[in-house]
């Protein structure tokens, strides 16, 4: 038996966008109050008033969307008081009140962009005609002889009879529903800028007196990211509905579709670190100087093979942008005593970003149920990197490396593999 779990593997898709930005220091502002990400949260009950969406056996997907969203909007406040809530209904109407179902779609956009929304959940959930889990039912399994009373008065007599021998057993509903997405899209465009003494265990700062030098994206910083998932039980015993049902029954079509932008890239000076040697603060901290960036920084498109400094390579940007020159030598034993080559370098840190990653992964899941409902066969066939795209990894980024700048690593190219699962 091959036991299969979810595995969402972590592929770095690059659209090969080669942009160009010029670095520069972000503006001075007061760094300790850094405002909370997110301020104010749109709750939107589905559907309400004429719409009353799914209809269920004793209710309404209006009525129970309105009141998950009115239960979870209230554990929201008790646990973040600070964020702002804002419904788009809170009674059994339409948004905005009126009679119009197109009217009132707008109306939700409207009342998250005047809200200044920052994210925006909406309550869905659908019905279906089974219980969830599954349920108990009796069947016959064999007949017993019983003696019996028939008749009234005098032609009252005992009789016998074949008396059935019930059972009961449990039917298991695997159903998610027909044609039922179960989807959430999430994109986060949240700030990790930060300094770096606060975050990420104790990270070191260059210069305590001077904490806006350190000022920059987190390490984790990842601006955008966007993932979309979804199951899809596939319809065929409708298309082909006097195929056999074993056969078409059953089908699940399952994918993950996945971006975000890269993460922050920092080039250290690659000065080295002793006991002996002051660095620019004269406290040894020669580990914590940057490189010194001489030139607008362009990134590259790593599919395209390049020289720079007569070494050939795919490279990400061009590593002779980047000097040690100027920063005391690689002991920086000077650094301390000489105010010109009192420097941290002049690139900011985490100042620029790796490649972005695109991954789409499906998986298409076959049940087939066996013996009646004793037993169930599971194939899958799971396919991770289905474009076979290539994702790159980042590239290097150490100064004395022999492969500065050159991005060598890449994820998993296309993975198919398939799994089958007996459950009985
Ligand atoms: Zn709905």
């Amino acid at each position: 038996m091959t036991k299969k779990i979810w595995i969402i593997p972590s592929i770095i898709g690059f659209f090969g966008i080669a942009t160009a930005f010029t670095l520069h220091r972000p503006p001075e502002k007061n760094l300790l109050a850094s405002p909370p990400v997110l301020r104010t949260l749109i709750i939107d009950p589905g559907h309400g008033g004429k719409d009353p969406g799914a209809h269920g056996l004793h209710s309404h997907e209006a009525d129970i969307a309105l009141d998950i969203a009115m239960k979870f909007g209230k554990a929201v406040k008790e646990a973040f008081p600070d964020i702002k809530i804002v419904y788009t209904r809170t009674t059994d109407e339409l948004p905005g009140g009126g009679s119009d179902i197109k009217q009132a779609l707008r109306y939700r956009a409207e009342l998250a962009n005047r809200s200044k929304g920052d994210l925006f959940i909406s309550f869905h959930c659908n019905a279906t005609d089974q219980p969830a889990g599954g349920w108990y039912a009796k069947r016959v399994i064999g007949h017993k002889k019983q003696q019996v009373w028939q008749g009234k008065g005098k032609r009252r007599k005992k009789v016998t009879i074949l008396a059935p021998i019930y059972e009961s057993y449990w039917v298991e509903n695997t159903r998610k529903g027909t044609e039922t997405y179960v989807w959430a899209a999430d994109r986060s465009g949240s700030k990790g800028d930060k300094i770096s003494e606060n975050e990420e265990g104790g990270e070191q700062v260059e210069d305590s007196r001077n904490l806006r030098r350190d000022y920059g994206r987190s390490d984790f910083d990842i601006r955008h990211r966007f993932t979309f998932s979804g199951g899809w039980d596939l319809p065929f015993d409708r298309t082909w509905s006097s195929g056999p049902k074993r056969l078409t029954q059953g089908w699940t079509l399952a994918p993950i579709f996945s971006y975000r932008t890269g993460f922050p890239l920092d080039v250290n000076g690659g000065l080295s670190r002793a006991r002996s040697r002051p660095g620019p603060s004269g406290a040894g901290d020669s580990n914590l100087v940057h490189a010194n960036l001489t030139g607008p920084l362009t990134l590259l498109d790593p599919r395209v093979g390049q020289t720079f400094n007569s070494r050939a390579g795919n490279y990400y940007f061009n590593p002779a942008l980047f000097t040690q020159n100027g920063l005391g030598g690689s002991t920086c034993t000077p650094c301390a005593t000489n105010p010109a080559i009192r420097t941290y370098g002049s690139l900011p840190r985490n100042a620029f970003r790796g490649p972005s990653r695109t991954n789409l992964d499906l998986a298409i899941i076959k049940m087939t149920p066996l013996w009646g409902d004793k037993a169930r066969m599971e194939f899958r066939a799971e396919f991770f990197n289905v474009l076979n795209a290539a994702q790159f990894r980042d590239p290097s980024t150490s100064i004395t490396g022999g492969t500065f700048g050159q991005i060598n690593t890449t994820y998993d190219p296309r993975i198919i593999q398939f799994g089958l699962k007996f459950e009985y």
